[in-house]
């Protein structure tokens, strides 16, 4: 059995019709159903609905051998996985923003983010000292109330951030989805996980040239 771990939304849209050039599609449609472990029409193949940030935690751990997860999530994850493949799906960038000409603060800068880990990193090369305040949602609010100076997320069009009179800052990475492998998987079922990546790259470059 073949596991592929891959979260609701931006990700499953975008992998389905990645999988179909390997033969693999859903025998139900996994945003309406309420299974987690939805069979393929390959009946070896079988999909994990997870969270989008619990994908590398599911294969990292050999529940899952393969997952597709955002460079963002991968980034904040760190973690022992292989990423074979970029995917070129769910493209957007990792910045920071802040509100609308605001000058920088003085003192320790505030940010707010999900991403703690990459906020971290990323002021600690600048040599910067900053106090990170960790928000599960809803980011850009965080400037306009005061709970902080900056918010780190990922911004595709930039809509919602001026929608809340937030500009987007510095960029830190552009994101695109990644295959990730396990480990153990890739070497106990190379032959077999070899080939997948290998129809999926393929599938990824035809989809960039039509
Ligand atoms: P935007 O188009 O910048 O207004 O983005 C709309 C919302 O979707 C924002 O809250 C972003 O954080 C989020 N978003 C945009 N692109 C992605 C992506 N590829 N993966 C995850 N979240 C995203």
């Amino acid at each position: 059995m073949l596991t592929i771990a891959l979260s609701k939304g931006r990700i499953l849209d975008d992998t389905l019709p990645l999988l179909a050039a390997a033969g693999i599609a859903p025998t139900e449609n996994p945003e309406k159903s309420r299974k987690l472990i939805i069979p393929t029409t390959l009946d070896d193949v079988r999909l994990l609905i997870v969270r989008a940030t619990d994908v590398p935690t599911y294969v990292e751990h050999g529940a899952a051998d393969i997952g597709v997860a955002g460079k963002d999530v991968l980034m904040e994850y760190g973690g022992q996985l292989y990423e074979p493949l970029d995917l070129r799906i769910a493209q957007c960038k990792l910045m920071t923003a802040g509100k609308v000409g605001a000058a920088e603060p003085k003192g320790r800068l505030r940010v707010a983010t999900k991403f703690v880990n990459v906020a971290k990193r990323y002021y600690a090369e600048q040599g910067r000292q900053v106090d990170i305040i960790k928000l599960y949602g809803s980011m850009e609010l965080a400037p306009l109330v005061g709970l902080a100076d900056k918010i780190i997320d990922v911004v595709d069009t930039g809509n919602t951030l001026r929608a809340n009179g937030l500009e987007p800052q510095e960029l830190i990475a552009t994101i695109s989805s990644r295959l990730i492998v396990n480990k153990a998987a890739m070497k106990m079922q190379h032959a077999r996980i070899q080939a997948l990546i290998e129809t999926l790259r393929e599938a990824v470059e035809a989809r960039h040239l039509g």
